[in-house]
C-alpha cells in the first residue's frame, strides 16, 4: 500500500461497502460498468445531483481509444452511442475566412451531446442492476492509510463506510481536496465558449483567426446539430462552471461574439453556429498546482477529472477518464482489490495522462500561434501541412486516439512476471 500523509481520524468499525464510487458523471458510470463487467461487482454510485438532467452542457468528441473502452464494457451501450452520435470522416485546419490549410482523414471519431452520453451510460448502469444514489453530495472523507476503512459523510446528514472509495467527483473534487489538501486547481488562462447549434456538417473544422486572436473547433453531433467550441486566451474570467448559461445570457453572448467575428471576416459557415445556437456554456480550463504526486491515497483512488483536469484541444478529456476506469477494473480483475492493483493503476495511468496533456498543450499552442502573428501563422501553417503530409494526420492526435489501454496493462505487467 502506498503510504500517504493524511491527518484524519482512524475509522474502526466494519465497512458497509467493499467499494463505492463518488460522482455519477461520465467516468463514474463507466467505472461502475467496467467493474461489473470485469469483476462481477455491482458497485453503488453516489451522485450529488438530485436526478439526471437533460440538455446540460454542450458536446464532446469520442475518439477511437475512448470508444474502444465503451465497446468492450457493453456492446448494447456501444450500439446506442453510435445511434445517438454523429461520425465525421475528415478534420480540417482552416483560416477564419474558410480557407483550408490542411485536411486529414479521421477514422472512428464521433461527436455527441454530453448529456445524451450520460443518459445512455445511466441506462446501461440501471440495466445491470447497479444502484445510483442521487442527491448524495459528499461533504467529508475520513480515511487513513493505516485504516482498513473509509468513512464518508453526505450533505443530507447520512454517512457510510467503505473498504475502498473510488472518487470520480470531477475537476473540483472534494475527495481530492481532502486527501491532497496542498494541491489546488488554478485557472490556466484559457476560456472556451461552447454550445449546440443547428448546423449540418460532416467534418471537424479547426479555424484560427489572426484578427480575433482566437481559434475554434466545430463538429457534428447529430442531424442538423453541431457543437462549437471557441477558445480564448483570457487573463480574467469566472472559471467556475460547466453549468449551462441561461437562455438570455447565452443569446447575448452568441450575438456579441457573432458580431465581433463577422466584423473580423469570419466565414458565414462559422457564424451560422452562433446565429443558430440552442444553448451554451462558458468553461475556464485549469491545472492542478502542485501536480498530484499520487492518485491513490490509502484506500482512496482518484480517477477522471478528479485526478487530471480536462484540457480542451485534443478532445481527449473524457477518453482519459474512460481509460482510467477500464484500466482500474481490469487490474482489479487480475489482482483483486489490492495494493498491487492500485500501484499498477498509478504507474500505467499517470504517465499516459501526462503524455496526452503535453500533446494537448502543443496542439493548443500550435493553434494559438496561428492566431497570434502573421509570421507565426505562416510557419505554423507550413508545419501543420508537413505533419499531415507525412503522418496523414497530426501525430498529436494519434498519441491520444491510437492508444490501446489493454496493451498498456500487458506492457506494465509482463516485465514484473519475468
Ligand atoms: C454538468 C456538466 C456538463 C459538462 N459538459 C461538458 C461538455 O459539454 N463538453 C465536454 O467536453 N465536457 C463536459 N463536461 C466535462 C466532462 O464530463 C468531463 O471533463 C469528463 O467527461 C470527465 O468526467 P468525470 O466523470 O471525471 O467528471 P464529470 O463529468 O464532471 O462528473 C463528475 C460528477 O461528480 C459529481 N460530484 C461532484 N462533486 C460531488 C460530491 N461532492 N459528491 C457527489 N458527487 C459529486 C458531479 O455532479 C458530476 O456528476 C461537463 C461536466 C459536467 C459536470
Amino acid at each position: 500500500m502506498c503510504q500517504r500523509k493524511a491527518s484524519v481520524p482512524v475509522v474502526a468499525e466494519s465497512p458497509q461497502h467493499e467499494v463505492i464510487i463518488i460522482g455519477g458523471g461520465l467516468v463514474g458510470f463507466v467505472l461502475a460498468l467496467a467493474l461489473e463487467k470485469y469483476t462481477g461487482r455491482k458497485v453503488p454510485v453516489f451522485e450529488r445531483s438530485a436526478t439526471m438532467l437533460p440538455n446540460v452542457g454542450a458536446g464532446l468528441v469520442l475518439q477511437q481509444n475512448g470508444l474502444k473502452v465503451l465497446r468492450d464494457i457493453d456492446e448494447t451501450l456501444y450500439e446506442a452511442i453510435l445511434q445517438a452520435s454523429s461520425d465525421f470522416t475528415e478534420r480540417t485546419w482552416e483560416r477564419h475566412d474558410g480557407t483550408v490549410i490542411a485536411a486529414a482523414p479521421e477514422s472512428n471519431s464521433r461527436g455527441m451531446q454530453r448529456w445524451r452520453l450520460q443518459n445512455l451510460l445511466h441506462e446501461a448502469v440501471c440495466r445491470k442492476g447497479i444502484n445510483v444514489h442521487w442527491g448524495k453530495e459528499l461533504t467529508k472523507v475520513d480515511s487513513q492509510s493505516s485504516s482498513e476503512y473509509v468513512r464518508v459523510n453526505f450533505a443530507d446528514g447520512t454517512q457510510t463506510t467503505t473498504a475502498w472509495l473510488m472518487a470520480s467527483d470531477g475537476v473540483k473534487s472534494k475527495v481530492r481536496r481532502t486527501v491532497a489538501p496542498d494541491v489546488e486547481w488554478h485557472y490556466s488562462g484559457w476560456t472556451s465558449f461552447m454550445g449546440i447549434s443547428h448546423v449540418e456538417s460532416s467534418k471537424l473544422r479547426m479555424p484560427s483567426s489572426l484578427t480575433t486572436k482566437c481559434h475554434a473547433t466545430f463538429f457534428p453531433i447529430g442531424d442538423f446539430e453541431s457543437c462549437f467550441q471557441i477558445h480564448f486566451p483570457l487573463s480574467s474570467t469566472n472559471p467556475e462552471c460547466w453549468g449551462t448559461l441561461t437562455c438570455k445570457r447565452s443569446a447575448e453572448m452568441c450575438q456579441k461574439l457573432a458580431n465581433e467575428l463577422e466584423a473580423d471576416g469570419w466565414d458565414e459557415s462559422f457564424l451560422q453556429h452562433l446565429k443558430t445556437a440552442q444553448r451554451s456554456v462558458q468553461v475556464g480550463f485549469g491545472e492542478l498546482n502542485p501536480t498530484l504526486k499520487h492518485w491513490v491515497y490509502g484506500r482512496v483512488v482518484l480517477l477522471g477529472d478528479a485526478a487530471h483536469p480536462p484540457h480542451p484541444f485534443l478532445g481527449q478529456g473524457s477518453q482519459q477518464g474512460y481509460e482510467d476506469a477500464a484500466t482500474l477494473a481490469l487490474l482489479i480483475e487480475e489482482f483483486g482489490l489490492t495494493a498491487k492493483s492500485m500501484e499498477l493503476y498509478e504507474t500505467i495511468r499517470m504517465s499516459r495522462v501526462d503524455l496526452v496533456a503535453k500533446c494537448d498543450a502543443q496542439m493548443g499552442d500550435s493553434q494559438q500561434r496561428r492566431a497570434s502573428s502573421s509570421k507565426l501563422a505562416f510557419s505554423q501553417e507550413d508545419s501543420v501541412q508537413r505533419q499531415i503530409f507525412f503522418h496523414e494526420t497530426s501525430p498529436l492526435l494519434l498519441a491520444g486516439a491510437a492508444h490501446d489501454y489493454r496493451q498498456a496493462i500487458r506492457d506494465a505487467i509482463e516485465p514484473r512476471k519475468l
